[in-house]
């Protein structure tokens, strides 16, 4: 659903050019996601620098949330230039990614937090775009037929319904607690609506990267609806939809590498401790409470990443309960490019694909079912088109980052004359 947005994620090496100077060397060639250039705004609302909202925000993280962080001259915004603060855990290994603000069009939008792609990670596993939503009242989704490529998509909602269509014949009622798992495969269509009865949004839309291997493979669309099962502690519960949590329960969802997804439902002040995968890296996304994650404290809205090696992960829930999901999966080593709704491997493949739904190529297939916006809205859509964004830039690959990396983070902090 919320991904036929403004923020893409995609990075481009007029980001690499504009990052020059502005961060210690131990960060400045990760590059930023680039938000800047919204190829389908949703209507005449966008295209304006109040997408990247997240980079203006201010204070020690800012170096953290200023993931997308540039103006739409391509130039780091003021508050990105500080230096990484040593708040943040060394030994702890957890890297904590705080959300940046990202409205997803409109007059009433919906403003999503959203954690991956991060100018400091681009993945958990395979997972590669996290946001998250809600609760918001009185904001509608109509999402009308958009693309995608080289991904799945996987909703799960706290509250609301949505609507979905997919060219891959699909049609389905995404409800809570319930996942719903669209593999686009070589190429897809679909849309998304809100329920007449919808009142209030609350969910996450993540998305899977897809292997080479089965990139360009067929449509699937999978739909389960996982049991709430109490964990071991005692002290909550779990419902996973992808994956297998150890000792807790597991998904018959079909993945192309080895992932983990789960909502846990933890007591106010309950001391969890996760038996995981010592394989996989993990990210822990608070959706309400607070919880400290190995050490680490979490706000809501916070992603906290730990990579491979941890056999267990330990939750410690603050006064409040607290909801959070759980992502895992095993280090995704492919480079990829990420841009508007593709997931591709090159720039020259991300403009093929851009030419091929314009031109209405086959490769994506017809959405039947979508009662949503007006022609007018959908011609109003298209011709805003920003079709700048693939002349004047080249796309260079999203890759697999250690995260705060020890190496990394030393130089970071050097460079900013704190000691390590
Ligand atoms: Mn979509």
């Amino acid at each position: 659903m919320l991904d036929d947005t403004q923020d893409t994620g995609a990075r481009t090496n007029t980001t690499h050019h504009a990052g020059a100077g502005a961060y210690p060397s131990g960060i400045q060639g990760d590059g930023v996601h680039d938000n800047t250039h919204p190829p389908y705004p949703r209507d005449g609302a966008l295209g304006t620098t109040t997408r990247d909202a997240g980079a203006r925000t201010s204070g020690a993280d800012a170096d953290v949330r200023a993931a997308g962080g540039l103006d739409p001259a391509g130039a780091i915004v003021a508050q990105a230039n500080e230096a990484p603060t040593a708040e943040r855990p060394v030994e702890g290994v957890v890297q904590v990614l705080s959300p940046r603000q990202v409205p997803l069009g409109g007059l009433r939008a919906l403003e999503v937090r959203r954690t991956l792609p991060h100018r400091d990670r681009s993945f958990v596993g395979a997972w590669c775009f996290v946001d998250h939503y809600g609760p918001e009242r009185g904001v509608g989704m109509d999402v009308p037929p958009h693309p995608h490529t080289g991904l799945q998509t996987v909703s799960w909602l706290f509250e609301g319904a949505i609507e979905h269509h997919d060219s891959g014949g699909a049609h389905a009622v995404v409800r809570p607690g319930e996942v719903n798992l669209m593999t686009s495969g070589h190429g897809i269509v679909h849309s998304e609506v809100s329920t007449p009865g919808t009142e209030t949004l609350h969910g996450v839309q993540l998305w899977v990267a897809l292997p080479d291997v089965t990139r360009d493979g067929d449509r699937a669309f999978e739909h389960h609806a996982p049991e709430c099962v109490p964990l071991p502690s005692g002290q909550g519960s779990a419902l996973v939809f992808i994956g297998e949590l150890r000792g807790v329960a597991g998904s018959p969802i079909v993945t192309h590498t080895p992932l983990l997804g789960a909502e846990l439902r933890l007591d106010a002040g309950a001391r969890v401790t996760l038996d995981v995968d010592e394989g996989f890296e993990h990210g822990i996304l608070v959706d309400t409470g607070t919880v400290t994650l190995d050490g680490a404290r979490l706000e809501r809205g916070d992603l906290g990443c730990v990579d491979e090696g941890r056999a267990t992960l330990t939750l410690d829930v603050g006064d409040e309960p607290a909801r959070v999901i759980l992502l895992g999966g095993t280090p995704f080593e492919e480079e990829i490019v990420m841009w508007w709704n593709f997931i591709g491997r090159s720039h020259d493949e991300i403009v093929a694909l851009r030419e091929q739904w314009e031109t209405h190529s086959e490769r994506f297939g017809e959405v039947v079912g979508y009662e949503g916006k007006t022609v007018g809205d959908l011609v109003a859509h298209l011709l805003d088109q920003d079709v700048r964004v693939l002349v004047d830039v080249r796309l260079t690959p999203l890759s697999r980052k250690p995260g705060l990396s020890k190496t990394k983070l030393a130089a970071a902090l050097r460079a900013a004359g704190i000691e390590y």
